[in-house]
């Protein structure tokens, strides 16, 4: 299938997994994950309406960002942010959903300050409680997002979890049910309240499983672009 129907068919998708957890069909984004993807394929995607990128890498974002810069785009953040591409990172992305600690908190800010802008952030929790996984504990996202206040320029918009890797559905969904409750309570307890309305959460495998346990935001790469030939490879073909 080309680019074009997956996206159509992924979009189908969303919409009906939205309209089964009693939402808009309309109310659900997709982040579409161009990680290892050529600009030339990107372009195909864009040619079909979509302006909402996810990359993980900050080299490879920033490059594809300069090949695509004669379009509208809108590119998220959504890998592991070591603290001294934080003036990389900020050439190209309009969002970084995977702000994992308070370090990498103010040395955004700092260089926002500089820049004279805010950025919109989603904090990364750890839902799966896999060792290997980037995100805070979600008993420490209370008094992260207290510390966080204190950045003016960062907008905690909401918060990102990537699931355990298992075809087990329940506890796929359980990973999704904990991004929630933590998001639930922040709503009521944090001081940024009510502006923390985001999820994002679910991927090719199992977004229709994340938008039906409340996602507002899916992160999805290979059910569009097809499977990634070197997995979280810096190459594309150019
Ligand atoms: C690669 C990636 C995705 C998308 O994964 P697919 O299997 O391509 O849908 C989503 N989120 C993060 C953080 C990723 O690195």
């Amino acid at each position: 299938m080309t680019v074009a129907a997956n996206l159509e068919k992924t979009r189908a998708t969303i919409r009906e997994a939205a309209v089964r957890s009693g939402r808009a069909p309309d109310a659900v984004r997709l982040v579409l994950v161009s990680k290892t993807v050529s600009p030339e394929r990107i372009r195909e995607a864009i040619r079909h309406g979509q302006t909402d990128l996810g990359e993980n890498k900050v080299q490879e974002g920033r490059k594809k960002a300069e090949a695509l810069a004669d379009l509208p785009l809108r590119w998220s953040m959504i890998g592991h942010l070591q603290t001294n591409k934080v003036k990389d990172v900020l050439r190209f992305a309009d969002e970084v959903q995977s702000l994992d600690r308070l370090s990498l908190a103010e040395a955004l800010d700092k260089r926002l300050q500089h820049l004279g802008r805010g950025l919109d952030v989603l904090v990364q929790v750890n839902s799966s409680g896999e060792a290997s996984k980037y995100g805070l504990a979600p008993q420490d996202v209370s008094g992260f997002l207290k510390d966080v206040a204190a950045c003016d320029a960062i907008r905690p918009k909401g918060f990102m979890t990537l699931a355990t890797f298992t075809p087990d559905e329940a506890e796929v969904r359980r990973c999704f049910r904990l991004l929630r409750d933590v998001r639930d309570r922040a709503r009521q307890d944090a001081p940024q309240g009510a502006a923390l309305a985001d999820l994002s959460m679910g991927m090719s495998g199992d977004y229709p499983w994340a938008i039906e346990e409340g996602a507002t935001i899916v992160r999805v790469g290979q059910a569009v672009f097809g499977p990634r030939p070197l997995p979280d490879s810096h190459y594309w073909p150019s």
